[in-house]
């Protein structure tokens, strides 16, 4: 218990130093974007420096993603739930994180009688969204992504599967994937599973991630239909 508070007040602080950097490389940023708007003006497509103005625009956009990540992970987690169709939730992140993916095949598997658990729905839009974007991002040269939903069998609730035909996941990292900033991506920022987790905490849900020894990855997330920690004392 004692090694939780430890972890929740460093948790908290680093959330707290996001925000305030988020915060800080924000308005800088703006200005960024406008001078480069405005540098687009002078530099069409064929002139010498359209590299370089392109290169700017790019790396402008990635801060720009971490700067959301940080605010994502920085936000408050008390979650406002409400009965929400997760198919509908899902759909839109794997809408948004395959698009322009072409050699990413999406197979859905969704049982008709997912209950309708209570979520928070922009956060569990966005876990969806970062789990969805992880799948597609081990995919580089394309592979299957399948997106399942049921009902819980062990607790009432729904499970959420997302499974990919990456190269999956080596043993050793797997205890440091929740970790924030922590990532094997030249451009990832660490902080899309850490987002996930702490929406399922909020949630009062679970996570699991498989790697079998054959490769591929699959998440497995346990959403409980009630999110009261003791039920209520009769009487
Ligand atoms: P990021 O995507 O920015 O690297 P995440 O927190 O989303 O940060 O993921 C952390 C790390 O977990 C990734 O860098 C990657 O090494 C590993 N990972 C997550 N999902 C998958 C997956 N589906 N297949 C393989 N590796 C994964
Ligand atoms: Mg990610």
């Amino acid at each position: 218990a004692q090694q939780q508070l430890v972890e929740h007040e460093r948790l908290a602080a680093l959330g707290a130093l996001s925000a305030v950097v988020a915060h800080e490389v924000r308005n800088p940023l703006g200005a960024i974007f406008n001078a480069l708007a405005t540098l687009r003006r002078f530099v069409g497509p064929s002139a010498p420096a359209d590299t370089l103005v392109g290169i700017l625009e790019e790396e402008a956009n990635r801060l720009n993603r971490l700067v959301d990540d940080l605010l994502d992970f920085a936000r408050p987690t008390s979650p406002l739930p409400q009965p929400v169709p997760l198919a509908h939730l899902l759909e839109e992140a794997v809408r948004t994180a395959t698009s322009g993916q072409s050699r990413v095949r999406v197979e859905w598997a969704l049982a008709p009688d997912v209950p309708p658990v209570p979520v928070d729905e922009r956060m569990m839009r966005q876990a969806f969204l970062n789990l969805a974007l992880n799948a597609v991002q081990a995919m580089p040269q394309g592979g299957t992504l399948r997106v399942a939903a049921r009902r819980g069998t062990e607790h009432p609730g729904a499970v959420v599967e997302f499974t990919d035909t990456g190269p999956g996941i080596p043993q050793q990292l797997r205890e440091r994937l929740f970790e924030p900033f922590f990532t094997t991506k030249a451009t990832g920022t660490g902080l899309g599973l850490a987002i996930v987790k702490r929406t399922l905490d909020a949630h009062r849900g679970q996570i699991r991630i498989e790697s079998p020894p054959s490769g591929g990855t699959t998440v497995v997330l346990m959403l409980p239909l009630t999110q009261e920690s003791t039920p209520a004392h009769a009487g």
